[in-house]
């Protein structure tokens, strides 16, 4: 039996993941489940999968949690925290960790699981933005497997030449193709993005996900992390990443290589895909998503993304090129924008203008350390939230 943590069990990509294993229970067991506050739902999984731990982010829900799990006479053991995340993410009978946490909160267990040499099924790719050469260091370092669970990540692996590690150049590979769906907004006038809604936003045309990456794909702040991403597990610049608007979202990344062919992966918009890809990989199972209907679909459109309407996708691009501390620092501001627009304290298109401003103010760093890293983190938080006080809705 395979040895499973899932960091972010109570997640759109936690409950999908469950939904994945619930169909190879011979395969694989639950060793531990996470949250961050939602105890309701963690002890109704607890019930069903009987892991040994249970943990809970906010240390002030340790005792309801333990109490709940007493009532409905179960034994988990319960920690707490990022030491409890962290804990969880390095247990020796575990295999594999799904890291499902959304943001930054994600990096220090994610990172926990690098280095204890897990097999790392990465959706937490705010990790990777904020901390990409430390993070990639520690995986080579441990013997880790790292298996990109985004999906066009994850469409892009399954589509590189088996030896791409070796380089992309050196093994043939020309640019990838990274698509974006374009979220909600794709055809709305930059003048109707002033007053669009947390709920509009949230509303995704093809995917159901938590509500930061809604607003992210929204903002296509996003398809910018996703640059940034894919330059860190392909080890390649930002200039040899294409992103195509693909609104059926059918196509989750192409790869073009030097002799004109263009390889892609092609399937319809279920995590349940990507998830079921990275647990079995190097074989494949059941993922309980319906057969691509090809007739069903009918045309596949492309457009080029309008950088002017989606400013976030440049700063992304920018923040990859200046390097070191500088996508921390563009992550943090960005989760504090997207967190005051869904508290309806700043407008849509105020996001983008709240990170430009903490990019302006606070300088990069050379990357060295996660303690820099984090510094970085800490600081553009509190410079994007003060800058929110002078931005808020009158
Ligand atoms: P979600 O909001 O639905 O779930 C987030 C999970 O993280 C929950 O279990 C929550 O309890 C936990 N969590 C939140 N804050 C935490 C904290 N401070 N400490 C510890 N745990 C915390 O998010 P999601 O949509 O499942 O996304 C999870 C990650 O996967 C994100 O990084 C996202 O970018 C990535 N991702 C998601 C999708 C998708 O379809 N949902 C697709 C690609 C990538
Ligand atoms: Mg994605």
């Amino acid at each position: 039996m395979i040895g499973l943590t899932l960091l972010g069990s109570t997640g759109s990509i936690g409950i999908s993941t469950l939904d994945v294993v619930s169909r190879h229970k011979d395969k694989y067991e639950i060793v531990a489940l996470t949250a961050n506050r939602n105890i309701e739902l963690l002890i109704e999984q607890c019930a069903t999968w009987q892991p040994a731990y249970a943990v809970i982010a906010d240390d002030d829900l340790a005792d309801s949690l333990s109490k709940g799990l007493k009532g409905k006479g179960l034994d988990t053991k319960v920690l707490s925290g990022t030491e409890g995340l962290q804990t969880v993410a390095a247990l020796a009978e575990v295999d594999y960790v799904m890291a499902a946490i959304v943001g930054a909160a994600g990096l220090l267990p994610t990172l926990a699981a690098a280095k204890a040499g897990k097999r790392v099924l990465l959706a937490n790719k705010e990790s990777l933005v904020m901390s990409g050469k430390l993070f990639m260091d520690t995986i080579h370092e441990s013997g880790a497997e790292l298996l990109p669970i985004d999906s066009e990540h994850n469409a892009i692996f399954q589509s590189m030449p088996i030896n791409y590690k070796d380089g992309l150049s050196k093994t043939g590979v020309e640019k990838i193709l990274l698509t974006a769906s374009g979220g909600p907004f794709r055809t709305t006038s930059l003048d109707e993005l002033k007053t669009v809604t947390p709920e509009q936003a949230c509303a995704h045309p093809n995917w159901d996900m938590g509500r930061k990456i809604s607003v992210d794909s929204a903002t296509m702040m996003n398809k910018g992390l996703e640059v940034i991403e894919a330059c860190w597990l392909f080890d390649t610049d930002p200039g040899k990443i294409q992103v195509v608007l693909h609104p059926q979202s059918v196509i989750h990344s192409l790869v073009q290589y030097v002799d004109g062919s263009v390889l892609a992966q092609l399937g319809n918009p279920d995590m349940r895909t990507p998830i079921a890809h990275a647990l079995a990989w190097p074989e494949r199972i059941d993922s309980g998503v319906e057969s691509l209907d090809l007739f069903d679909v009918a045309h596949l459109d492309f457009e080029l993304p309008d950088i002017e309407r989606f400013p976030c996708l440049r700063l992304a691009y920018e923040a990859m090129t200046a390097g070191g501390t500088t996508t921390a620092i563009l992550n943090a501001a960005n989760e504090i924008a997207v967190e005051a627009f869904l508290n309806r304290q700043i407008s849509f298109t105020r996001i983008p203008e709240l990170v430009e401003a903490t990019l302006d103010n606070i300088p990069g760093v050379a990357a060295d350390s996660i303690d820099t890293v984090l510094a970085a983190d800490a600081e553009a938080r509190l410079f994007a939230n003060e800058y929110t006080k002078g931005a808020l809705v009158s």
